[in-house]
């Protein structure tokens, strides 16, 4: 355990520190991973005390924190609270930072940069005014960028100040258990493992389906879209868990260096695959949504088709679909297996990362009593059903925290992983606009565009509802 360490998190009013980062770091205190003098100084504008935040951090922190929530641990969480009042993207006021953490002797630090991605740079080009910053850790927040220029100069930015191995670039997806599980349940059962190719698999398909729109966030969510919002970092990781080889040791570099092939075998899309690989859709009514531009036509569903150019998954499609406002909220993967005879319904092997977090298994047997119809049926593993499970199992913000400060890098980012996958999103949006495709307007509450039906024709999300 690191001693006397300091998180100071940026961005420390908005939403992501009251609703994940402070019920983290109270879940990490109440089960003793926290050092004994480990602080947590909270930057904001806004001119409250540290008592005046500590009451507002206790209404957030008993709402939704995993473990349960008493006064007296709370206390001894919020006696680590401190509130510094500033500006962020005022240079000058960095001086002061530096002042009060000398004053108190805050020298090891964890800075968090909860805010709008346009921030990071000026809150990196302030650290520096701050004595022994540069020997910190640092963690940002998705999206790593608003595209592929501005992320390689962040990088460049970040890299110039922290060591890169400093760096912990967030995609908390990857912190979830489900998909931490992915690589378990794959190379442990022989009888997955052994099936895991095109061989015996007719398709892959990640959803990452919304069920509200895009709410108070219409400012960042409009210049941003489904594809650089969830595909470039969240499906694009969890895509290249499943499709990977599997690494000589589940370690950060091994995993990371399996990873980058399969983004890097993506089939490069071009005008002439453009219509059979990409389709976007935008809810009925975005346009009056908060901060939209009326005239918008940024994407808020985006379905994919994809291939991975290597000779284990040779001509198989995975398919990604995600978008806000659908008929309902659901996360998973679902693998399915290649049929015994074209009228036989398929194997398939469903992960469920959220809300629900389980395995399913669909085979068919033969319905019960005197016949030979063959039904479906499955076998079902609800992991967050178990409330044993579900309190025990630390919450994807409290197992990244934790990796970071253990120095675990495995779960993180890798720069050349954004890269990849940035120049992979530019390039098929680049390609779907220019050939003017439309974005398919569709009714909120429903699967989406009705022209997706046709283009994900595997995709049967019903399978499993
Ligand atoms: P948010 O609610 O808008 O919070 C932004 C914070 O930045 C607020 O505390 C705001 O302070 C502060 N801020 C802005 N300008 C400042 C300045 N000049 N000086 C000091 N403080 C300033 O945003 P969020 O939803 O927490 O998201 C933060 C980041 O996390 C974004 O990059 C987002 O993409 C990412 N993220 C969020 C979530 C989520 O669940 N919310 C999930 C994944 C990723 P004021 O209160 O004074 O305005």
């Amino acid at each position: 355990m690191n001693q006397n360490l300091t998180f100071t998190i940026f961005g420390g009013t908005g939403d992501l520190t009251f609703r994940k980062l402070l019920p983290a770091l109270y879940n990490m205190c109440v089960s003793g991973r926290l050092g004994a003098d480990d602080r947590i100084v909270i930057i904001g504008r806004r001119s409250y005390s540290d008592d005046d935040y500590r009451a507002i951090a206790r209404d957030w922190v008993s709402k939704f924190s995993r473990l349960p929530y008493t006064e007296e641990d709370f206390a001894g969480f919020a006696s680590r609270i401190h509130y510094y009042q500033m500006d962020f993207s005022d240079k000058e006021a960095y001086e002061g930072l530096n002042r009060y953490y000398q004053e108190h002797q805050l020298y090891s630090h964890i800075f968090y940069f909860a805010v709008a991605p346009r921030f990071f740079g000026i809150i990196v080009e302030g650290l520096t005014g701050v004595d022994g910053a540069e020997n910190g850790k640092v963690i940002i927040e998705k999206p790593f960028g608003e595209n592929l220029a501005a992320a390689d100069a962040l990088n460049q930015k970040m890299e110039a100040f922290f060591s890169p191995d400093h760096i912990y670039r967030i995609d908390h997806y990857l912190g979830k258990e489900m998909v931490r599980n992915i690589q378990t349940i794959r190379f442990t059962n022989p009888i997955f493992s052994n099936l895991w190719s095109a061989e015996h698999i007719e398709c892959i398909q990640i959803s990452a389906l919304e069920d509200v729109g895009v709410e108070t966030r219409g400012g960042y969510y409009d210049s941003s879209g489904a594809l650089k919002d969830m595909v470039q970092n969240h499906l694009f990781q969890i895509l290249s868990i499943v499709a990977m080889e599997q690494p000589e040791q589940f370690s950060g570099s091994e995993m990371h260096a399996e990873q980058i092939k399969v983004l890097r075998s993506l089939r490069p899309v071009k005008a002439k695959n453009i219509k059979d690989s990409l389709l976007l859709g935008q809810y009925e009514g975005y346009l009056e949504e908060k901060n939209v531009d009326p005239n918008s036509t940024t994407e808020t569903y985006a379905a994919l088709r994809l291939f991975v150019e290597n000779k284990r998954w040779k001509n198989m499609p995975f398919y990604i679909r995600t978008g806000k406002k659908l008929g309902h909220r659901e996360m998973d993967v679902a693998i399915v297996f290649r049929r015994s005879s074209p009228e036989i319904a398929p194997n398939i092997l469903n992960i469920k990362i959220q809300p629900t977090e389980g395995v399913y298994l669909q085979f068919n047997i033969k319905n019960p009593g005197d016949t030979d119809e063959i039904v479906q049926t499955k076998m079902d593993f609800c992991q967050s059903c178990l409330d044993i499970f579900r309190i025990n199992t630390p919450e994807a913000y409290e197992r990244m925290l934790d990796a970071c400060m253990q120095g675990e890098r495995s779960w993180f980012s890798q720069w050349d992983q954004i890269e990849t996958s940035w120049k992979f999103i530019e390039n098929i949006r680049k390609v779907y606009y220019k050939q003017n495709l439309p974005v398919y307007p569709y009714t909120p509450e429903t699967n989406g565009p009705t022209e997706a039906d046709e283009f994900l024709n595997h995709y049967n999300h019903e399978w499993f509802e």
